[in-house]
Parts: structure tokens; sequence; C-alpha cells
């Protein structure tokens, strides 16, 4: 059951819109930017913007075939997600190659920042934050997409420059409430702050999305308007949450009021004890933390400085607020891991566990677009995949696949001759058939997982950090290893 989808027939628009998220239902009313896109086309009293997922050639709002509209409009936030939706179209019998077909197919989202590797296939791209850029769609999207220019969107068939769009916070949303989401029934999803003030150096975010808290008047309205039409609980979206500088008074008053919520990743230094006192109250029962590693030149290389003894302090002092499991993120896959460094990561679980249960997610480094390890080679699969067993086998931990983590690689920070191997290869996501694959098109895919790397993107798009602090970032990082 959902409450606010629109009922705009896709009759009523002179422009109808097939809005795509390429992943499953639960997937597309999960993400917050999918449903804000619906919403910034659904408001043009001119546009009727209608959903589709992976489960169904048919429209949510009207079961219409994908054919009954005029653009296809996609939400990629991974980068796994683009042989699916390629292989989705081509079943429902949508021309791949961008010269070979009249409908438009425009691209968003993170997953696709660097639009070089699925440029074969898109029209065009919706780089950076959509509120300013999406509304424009029916202004542009009749023109030849040579024509297509505007700051924050990019077009292959143009490849003119541009920039990231970023929005000031200075307009409000309403989305969709579903009982049938990743997060339980009919939750609000509650963006307080978009981007993040660290700068790890491997993370998209951290390099692309400059901090901006929302207005507490605005989140007081959000939450009204939305526990007005259903909402049962809250679920906190953004990279920096706790950064908001109300963020402890709007906790405490949901836990004042009994409305549950959940948060994204908590900065260690932010776990006061009165801040655990608010998650005890509201029920909280799982703490999440991602100190990415616990080897501390490791942690000077990306960046990221969260000790060792503040985690197991946390796992400590948690359960006497009634928080009962620890979740811990970790990354592995930087070239030159030791087995001191692996090691490190097994100890501190173990250490961990002596206090709390503790779950978590060991993931394998990928090179971001826009972020000073853009430039940073993978470490060889087989080596990842070595210290991941052994890892795996002292913690239980849940691992990623090394070989899938070298195809994302590709699709993250490839270029041109990627989107002609996206478009042969698409129909299977393996690894070992992308290398044959690549090999007969004449394409070495060592070379931009393992070689010194073109970043072909930093020469059209611009982020709001010059390019010469992102090489700088990097240079740094390798000093701290040497
Ligand atoms: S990893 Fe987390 S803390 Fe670091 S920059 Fe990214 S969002 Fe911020």
């Amino acid at each position: 059951m959902e409450i606010g989808a629109t009922e705009k027939k896709a009759s009523e628009g002179r422009l109808k819109v097939a809005l795509l998220y390429p992943g499953t239902y639960k997937e597309a009313i999960s993400s917050l930017g999918h449903l804000i896109v619906y919403e910034l086309l659904n408001e043009n009293p001119d546009v009727v913007a209608h959903r589709f997922t992976l489960e169904s050639p048919f429209s949510i709002e009207e079961n219409l075939p994908l054919k009954a509209y005029d653009v296809i409009v996609v939400s990629v936030h991974f980068e796994p997600q683009l042989p699916k939706l390629l292989s989705y179209l081509s079943r429902y019998g949508v021309p791949l190659r961008r010269e070979s077909r009249e409908t438009r197919i425009i691209l968003g989202g993170p997953g696709v920042w660097n639009p070089y590797p699925s440029s074969a296939f898109a029209d065009g791209y919706f780089i950076g934050d959509g509120e300013d850029t999406v509304p424009k769609l029916p202004d542009f999207v009749h023109l030849p997409p040579e024509d297509w220019k505007m700051k924050g969107f990019y077009s292959p068939w143009n490849d003119e420059p541009t920039s990231f769009s970023y929005h000031d916070f200075s307009r409000s949303y309403h989305h969709i409430l579903s009982d049938s989401t990743a997060y339980g029934r009919f939750p609000l999803f509650l963006e307080v702050n978009r981007g993040c003030r660290f700068a790890c150096r491997f993370c998209l975010i951290g390099w692309t999305q400059p901090q901006r808290n929302r207005k507490l008047s605005q989140i007081v309205e959000i939450m009204e308007e939305h526990f007005s039409r259903g909402a049962e609980r809250v679920v906190f979206m953004g990279s920096d949450v706790l950064a908001h500088p109300h963020i402890d008074r709007i906790l405490d008053d949901l836990a004042y009021f009994r409305i549950p919520f959940s948060l994204p990743s908590t900065r260690l230094d932010k776990l006061t004890d009165e801040f655990l006192s608010i998650l005890g109250k509201a029920g909280v029962k799982t703490l999440t933390v991602a100190p990415e590693t616990a080897y501390w030149k490791r942690k000077l290389f990306i960046a990221k400085l969260i000790d060792n003894e503040s985690v197991v302090d946390a796992a400590k002092r948690a359960r006497s607020y009634g928080i009962r499991k620890l979740k811990l993120y970790f990354m592995v896959g930087y070239p030159g891991t030791t087995e001191e460094e692996v090691k490190a990561l097994i100890d501190l679980v173990k250490e961990a566990r002596r206090y709390i249960m503790v779950t978590g997610t060991v993931s394998v480094f990928v090179p971001k677009p826009y972020t000073p390890f853009q430039y940073l080679p993978m470490e060889r699969i087989e080596e990842t995949a070595r210290w991941l067993k052994l890892i795996k086998k002292e913690t239980h931990l849940d691992v990623m696949n090394p070989k899938r983590a070298a195809l994302q690689a590709l699709l993250s920070i490839g270029d041109r001759r990627i989107s002609e191997l996206l478009l042969r290869a698409y129909k299977n996501f393996n690894y070992h058939y992308w290398k044959r694959a690549a090999s007969e098109m004449g394409i070495n895919i060592d070379d931009y997982l393992y070689g010194s790397r073109e970043t072909p993107w930093m020469e059209k798009i611009r982020t709001y950090v010059h390019p010469r602090g992102i090489k700088e970032g990097f240079e740094v990082a390798l000093e701290v290893m040497n």
C-alpha cells in the first residue's frame, strides 16, 4: 500500500516520463533520491512521471508499457545497476546504442557521476543534485541532444564541459509513503543534511558533496507533513547526520514521543553518554560504525581517523544503554596490504566481541571518480581474495567478492571504451566473461585496475574541489605509506 503517489494519468501530460529504478520495488521505494526526482517531475502540471522497476515492464501507476512514455529517466545509485538496466531495456525491446534509438534515456545519481562508462548508451546525465536541474527536463528534452547544455548536466552527444549542480536546501520535499520498504512500514526518509565535512580519500560523497544542513524549521515541517499523512517511523538519511547542529534535540523529541528511528553509521566522537542515553530511550538496538581499517598507518592513508580504542569503548558502553549489537564496516583491497594490517582488523573485531555482539561487512576498495583515490590502483584480485578468506575464517563478517569489485571499478573509473564493453557484456556480469570480452575488443582491463589511470571525466566535469586539491590528496596519501 502506498500513500502519496501521483494520480495523474499518462494521457494528461504534455511530457510523459518513465522513471525507472534499476532494482526491485523495495529498493526503489527506499531510495529518497529516486522519490525526490519523482516529486520534482510530477509537481510540473505539464509532466506526468510514472515509476518502473526491474520487476515489471509496466508502470506502477497505470500499468502501461515503456513505449507509452516520451522519455526514460533512470536513478543509478551503484555502478552494478548499469548492466541490470541494460538487460531490462533490451528484454523489452529498447535499442541500447543511443544512435539507434528515438526514445531518449537520461541517467542521474552517484553511480553515473562519471558518465563515460555508459556514454555509448545514455543520451544525457544529471550530475550532482537534481533539485535545480530535473525540473528543467521539459524545457530541453524535445531539442536535439547535441543542444542539451546546462550546468549540472552532461550529454555525450556534445561532450561539453559542465560542473556539478549543488542545491542550497531551500526546498522542502514530500515523498510517497509505503508499507513495503527496506526499512519497514511507512518510514519518513528524513534528510537533515547532504554531503560530509570529512574528506576520507576514497569517498565520493566526501569529495563531491559540500556539507549543507537543512533548517530546523524545515525539518519540523517535513516531519509534521509526513506524520499527518501516515508515517510511522523516521529513517535518517545522509552521510553526516550527526553533524546537524540540532540533531540531539530532534532525536530527543522523537524518543520522547516514542517514534522509532534509525540512523546511518555513527561517528564515535559523537558517542557521549548523553547521546547514548537518547538512543537507549528510543529503543535503538544496533549501533553502526565504519572504522574502515584497524591499522593506524592505513587510517592516515585513507584520512579516516577512528581509533581502535574508541571502537572498543563504544562496544563496552553501548551495552549499558540497551544497545545489543555493534555493526562494523571495513574496507580492504588497497595496494600493499600486509598481514599486520589484516591481523589488526581481526584483533579489533575479537576485542569488541568481548563486550557486545559484533556483525559487519568487509568491502573491497573500488576507486571512485573525483576523489584522490581515483588515481590509486587496486590490489590484485588473488591477493585481496586471500586476505578476505582469512578475515572471514577468523571473524565470520560478511565479505565482498573482489571480482565483482573489479567490475564495479571498471564502471566507476572507466572511459568510453568501457562503455563499449558494457554494451557488449552487460548480459553476464561475471569477471571472466568481461575479461574475455574485453580482450576480444583489444581492451586490457588490468590496465584500468592496476595501471596508472587516465581520468577523462576530470577534463569535462568540475566538482567544488579544484583538481589540484584532488591530486594533492593522492600525493599526501602516498607519502604516508612510504
Ligand atoms: S566515508 Fe563517511 S565520514 Fe568519510 S567522507 Fe565519506 S561520508 Fe564522510
